[in-house]
């Protein structure tokens, strides 16, 4: 490892489209903390073998992206809680006895955006979360504990959404199913945490899960509005957004357990908006 720069770097495949070294250099400049963080691309069959390198070497931090997150469980010796409801770790964190710690700060994220940055109240309101992938497993327990009147979880494949809702059946008020059981229902806050946005594509939920004061976010991002946002606008929703604050604010949080200082997202969120209103990108970190 050069000097005495702290590295990390975010691990998925691809990885190339990552925003994470942008965010992290932002961060680093703001907090005056002398870190080093750069891209890896690792296949699913080298991910453990070049991680373990990375922080035999004297790495100090890593983010984990698609398709790692669950295996990235298994090289933490331990889990905060958070990332043992997700079954996802996002960050792992080299501590002074040589040990990983495996943290998911997807949900803290989400939840910090929604409350903080957009002022949405969550408590004693509906709430349909969109997919049953390793988004929506991260955000439910972070969703749960601001106790709205109810949650649902649909998904494309009715399934995973039940088997989804069974697993956190004990946290609170909980539903799972087909897009088709939404006919009729209306929600206060919808959450998209599908990936067919990257595909421009639309999860086929009812139209009539969207009214005029329902607040629609989008876990993707991407130059513009994403074909979620722009579909929920056309429907009348009068706020609709996609996911750039999480990707800040889950960021944010990795930067936090790193490094002990929390940075104010606020200056990078625009730094990154306004870029990429010019450059345009898109993914998932
Ligand atoms: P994942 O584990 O691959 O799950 C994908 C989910 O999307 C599944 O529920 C899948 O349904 C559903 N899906 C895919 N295409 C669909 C379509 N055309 N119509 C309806 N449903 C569709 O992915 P993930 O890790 O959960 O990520 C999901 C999204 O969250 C991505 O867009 C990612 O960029 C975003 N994300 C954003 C942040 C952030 O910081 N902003 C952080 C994490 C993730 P089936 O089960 O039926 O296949």
């Amino acid at each position: 490892m050069e000097g005495r720069v702290d590295q990390y770097a975010v691990v998925g495949h691809p990885v190339a489209h990552s925003l994470s070294p942008f965010i992290h250099s932002l961060f680093a400049r703001q907090t005056g903390q002398a870190v080093s963080y750069r891209l890896m691309d690792a296949p699913p069959e080298q991910f453990i073998e070049r991680v373990s390198e990375f922080f035999a070497a004297g790495g100090r931090g890593v983010n984990i992206t698609l398709p790692h997150k669950t295996r990235a469980m298994t090289l933490a010796s331990e889990l905060t809680e958070r990332a043992r409801l997700a079954g996802a770790v996002n960050t792992l964190a080299a501590r002074r006895d040589g040990t990983l710690l495996g943290d998911n700060t997807d949900g803290a994220g989400l939840v910090q955006d929604l409350t903080v940055n957009l002022g949405v109240r969550v408590r004693e309101r509906s709430v349909l979360l969109i997919g049953a992938g390793g988004a929506a497993r991260g955000v439910i327990a972070p969703l749960i504990a601001l106790a709205p009147r109810r949650i649902v979880i649909t998904n494309r494949t009715a399934e995973r959404a039940v088997a989804l809702a069974a697993v956190f059946a004990g946290l609170g008020a909980l539903e799972g199913c087909g897009f088709a059981e939404l006919a009729g229902q209306a929600f206060d806050i919808i959450i998209n945490a599908t990936s067919a946005s990257l595909t421009g594509e639309l999860p086929a939920v009812p139209a009539t899960a969207f009214a005029a004061d329902t607040f629609c976010y989008d876990m993707a991002y991407g130059r513009g509005d994403t074909a979620f946002v722009r579909w929920a606008r056309e429907l009348g929703c009068r706020r609709a957004v996609p996911g750039w604050g999480m990707l800040v604010e889950q960021a944010a949080e990795s930067f936090r357990l790193w490094r002990g200082v929390r940075p104010l997202t606020a200056p990078v969120l625009a730094a990154l908006t306004g870029r990429n209103a010019e450059l345009g990108a898109g993914g998932a970190d």
